[in-house]
């Protein structure tokens, strides 16, 4: 039995992050991964996603490069080279990772509770006074006739070869990713979403703009859209109550993640939610003392720096895990931070919102980006409850808001600090301006 001070079970960014700053700190720290070091986030998931998302901008922009003077005429794209840029990228930061980890020994197996304190990974069994499980999750797959005819995300990022058509069933964050990439590289792409408006979680006038954007670009959005089955060469749905087929050569589902947890673990007595994620509560303890979960593993927030942000909070540390900006990646990007229209209204708060275009910004025009939007709302004390933004970098804009929300400061901070003329940041304050 090899005893250490934590052992970790998965190096995505709640694993690695967590075991590399404990080991910083002095402890003794095993991290077991069964895959690749950076977890989902690195090897399927965010980065090479960013990585093709930004091979989409750039072929966008190529295509109108004559607006900026510049003539592209031949241009042609190659998705094969797109592939192996991503392909670089991620192992390049997986070399990274390991030299982060050079204090934190780290092992290659499968890990799987043997007790409430014990791990075993081949042949080794390991305990520490701190468990902390960071296994992510996998791609949910969709209950329909003919499921398995349909490929996930992992697929969908290591083909080098474009398919005529794609259908994409869910159009959350990873739907309209994929939807970018592929629509960007000539691909004929329709997007069946269930709800009504594509990216639930968004706030619906930005979701909305979005998806008037995409379907300018030639992306074909279908909402209110329930999956029947999925057949060799489409899918079979209701629209509305109304049946309804749609033809394509490749069929992918993105409709969530489904958490991945280790064998043993009900076993040793780790308790669940009902969505089957590892119940926690808010240090990350499960219903075992001294073992924690953080991550997707426990279904609190799907986003990579929520992990790394829980890792943080079992290792002591104070961080605010009230306010976790969101972003998606397509073209115009959009990016959310603390509660949108709906959230307020559901929790009886009264608010204020204040709108800015990109319309009217001296930079989005520049770049020739005049389509945005930027809302903000405001409680009746002056507090930022949320920032909301559709529009070039819109993930980077919307963190400003975050740090504002985060210190607790009121709205009327954006005014009060200089913002660099031009700049897209003009935008935000403008939308504190215009605040009706
Ligand atoms: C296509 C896609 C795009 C995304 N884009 C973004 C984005 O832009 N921004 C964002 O914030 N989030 C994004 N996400 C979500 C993000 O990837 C996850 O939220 C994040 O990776 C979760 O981190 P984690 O540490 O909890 O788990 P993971 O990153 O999933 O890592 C878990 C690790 O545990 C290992 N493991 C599992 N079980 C065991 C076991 N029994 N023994 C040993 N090892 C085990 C796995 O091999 C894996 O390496 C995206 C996800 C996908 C799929």
């Amino acid at each position: 039995m090899t005893k250490a001070d934590i052992v970790i079970i998965g190096s995505g960014p709640g694993g690695y992050e967590t075991a590399a700053e404990a080991a910083a700190k002095g402890a003794d720290v095993v991290l077991i991964e069964r895959g690749e070091l950076g977890g989902t986030c690195l090897n399927r998931g965010c980065i090479p996603t960013k990585a093709l998302c930004r091979s989409a901008e750039v072929a966008r922009l190529v295509k109108n490069a004559s607006v900026f003077g510049i003539n592209a005429a031949d241009v042609t794209l190659d998705y094969a080279r797109a592939v192996s840029r991503k392909n670089d990228i991620v192992t390049g930061l997986r070399e990274g990772i390991a030299a982060e980890l050079s204090k934190v020994r780290v092992v290659k197996g499968d890990a799987a509770f043997t007790s409430a304190h014990t791990v075993k990974a081949g042949n080794e069994e390991f305990t520490a006074d701190k468990i902390i499980i960071a296994t992510g999750s996998r791609p949910a797959s969709l209950p329909v006739p003919g499921a398995e005819l349909a490929v996930n995300s992992d697929f969908i990022l290591e083909m080098t070869e474009l398919p005529d058509s794609l259908i994409i069933i869910g159009g959350g964050v990873i739907g309209m990713e994929f939807a970018e990439i592929f629509s960007a590289f000539g691909v004929r792409v329709t997007v069946l979403e269930y709800c009504p408006e594509i990216l639930p979680t968004f706030d619906e006038e930005i979701a909305k703009r979005l998806r008037t954007s995409l379907k300018r670009k030639g992306i074909e959005i279908v909402t209110s859209a329930q999956v029947t089955a999925i057949t060799a060469g489409g899918v079979e749905c209701s629209v509305k109550g109304k049946p309804k087929s749609y033809n394509a050569s490749l069929v992918l589902t993105a409709v969530g993640r489904t958490p991945a947890i280790p064998s043993g673990a009900i076993e040793a007595g780790i308790t669940f939610t009902e969505r089957g994620a590892i119940a926690t509560d808010e240090n990350m303890q499960t219903s075992i003392p001294g073992v924690f979960a953080i991550g997707d593993v426990n279904g609190r927030c799907m986003l990579a720096h929520a992990a790394t942000a829980q890792g943080k909070v079992v290792l002591g540390e104070k961080v605010d895990l009230t306010v976790v900006p969101a972003a998606v990646f397509t073209n115009p990007e959009c990016a959310m931070a603390g509660y949108t229209e709906k959230h307020c209204a559901d929790l009886g708060l009264t608010f204020r919102t204040g709108k800015a275009t990109f319309r009217s910004n001296g930079k989005a025009i520049a770049m020739d980006e005049p389509e945005g939007l930027v809302k903000i709302i405001v409680g009746d004390n002056g507090r930022l409850l949320g920032c909301h933004i559709c529009g070039a970098h819109a993930a980077d804009l919307v963190q400003e808001a975050a740090v504002i929300m985060s210190a607790g400061l009121g709205a009327d901070t954006l005014a009060g600090v200089i913002h660099g003329h031009p700049t897209l940041g003009e935008t935000v304050v403008s939308a504190f301006r215009n605040l009706a």
